[in-house]
């Protein structure tokens, strides 16, 4: 039951012609790997998952084992892999679940292999220069894989991540894109059978879809979101956000000059002014920065004035409006619109930020969910 005058919407036909349209861009044999991690980037991980495949992603990628497990809970078969650090002590409940590990450690394997049945489903990781996990050099690859040629392995991935692959300057891409393909050498000898090369996160496959390998790991612009300013300008099409955030006026008073509002007193009305109440605060993402930062009231900006609290939030408006009228946060009203990017900038983040942060006290309201 919904009872609050809040919600984030998620429209997952866009998330599929977001998918769609990346596939156009690479070439046929690469296949998406929708990237569903932090509740799906705020919007919802089992509803998203379930929109990907429909368009057809071919695996779900999740930071934790938890994500994993909430994505099988919900009747999810797809293959998942879980591309962070997860405890070796859990591998038993990886493979019972039929989820992929990420491994780049001799003493996991050990580890992993008390608590494996039968076989467990791995992926390589390589640090290719981003310097957070993976194997680093060429001699360290090749003992891992004499450690990992146990039955009780099964390898069927290698991957790396990008550290920059958003910004003009593609050379520490270029620089990172080779050092895989050298890392990858003796695997590529080694392994006969099928392995699932995989370099690309967002902004790699909208930047250089050649180069991607079997697959892409798509996050942010699944989302309908940019993974940087710079690729959203010098993007091949347009992405469509899926995510909007909505809430209402509940109340709305006249105030002659001078009258102060929200904690601190840091705003006091300059002339008679008509203020708005919404039911809406830090305590659901709307963070204290957005003081300042503007919402949308039938297709016009209205300036959020005083502090931001914890579940409400106070605007300046043009006029006398009713209890009830609408008010975007995030997405389109009439004419005018707030992307995130627009937010994430006055707030001085990123997109990916913001809209992990809306808590799950806002409802997801889902759209366009097909029947099937
Ligand atoms: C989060 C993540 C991605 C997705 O990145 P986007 O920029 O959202 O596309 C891909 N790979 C790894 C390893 C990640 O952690």
């Amino acid at each position: 039951m919904q009872y609050r005058n809040a919600q984030v919407m998620i429209d997952l036909d866009a998330i599929k012609q977001n998918i769609a349209m990346l596939k156009t861009q690479l070439p046929k044999e690469t296949t998406i790997f929708a990237v569903v991690k932090a509740d799906g980037y705020g919007h919802g991980s089992v509803e998203v998952a379930k929109a990907a495949l429909q368009a057809g992603a071919s695996m779900l990628c999740v930071a934790i084992l938890e994500e994993a497990v909430t994505l099988r809970e919900a009747g999810i078969k797809a293959p998942i892999l879980v591309m962070g650090y997860t405890d070796p002590a859990f591998s038993g409940e990886a493979e019972s679940l039929d989820i992929q590990l990420t491994a780049f450690q001799l003493d996991w394997l050990e580890e992993a292999k008390r608590h494996i049945s039968n076989q467990l489903n791995l992926h390589i990781k390589l640090d290719t220069g981003m310097g957070r996990l993976g194997l680093r050099t060429v001699e360290d690859v090749a003992m891992f894989l004499e450690t990992v040629d146990d039955p009780l392995f099964n390898v069927v991935g290698i991957f790396t991540h990008f550290a920059k692959a958003d910004a003009a300057d593609d050379s520490y891409y270029l620089y990172q894109e080779a050092h895989y393909k050298e890392l990858i050498q003796p695997i590529k000898q080694r392994y006969k059978q099928s392995i699932l090369y995989h370099t690309g996160n967002s902004a790699a496959s909208m930047r250089f879809p050649a180069d991607m390998y079997d697959a892409v790991r798509v996050g942010i612009s699944m989302y309908g979101l940019y993974p940087s300013i710079y690729v959203r300008d010098h993007s091949p099409f347009e992405l469509i956000p899926a995510l909007s955030l909505t809430t209402q006026l509940v109340h709305v008073k006249q105030l002659p000059q001078g009258e102060k509002i929200s904690y601190g007193l840091t705003y006091e009305t300059e002339t008679d002014e008509w203020i708005g109440t919404l039911p809406i605060g830090y305590g659901d993402g709307i963070q204290r920065r957005f003081q300042h930062f503007e919402v949308l009231v039938e297709g016009k900006r209205m300036p959020i004035v005083g502090r931001v609290c914890m579940d409400q939030c106070m605007v300046k408006l043009d006029k006398a409006y009713p209890i009830g009228t609408m008010v975007t946060f995030i997405g389109k009203d009439q004419t005018e619109k707030i992307t995130l990017e627009e937010v994430a900038e006055h707030l001085g983040t990123i997109n990916y930020e913001v809209c992990c942060l809306l808590t799950s006290r806002l409802p997801r309201i889902y759209v366009n969910e097909s029947t099937s």
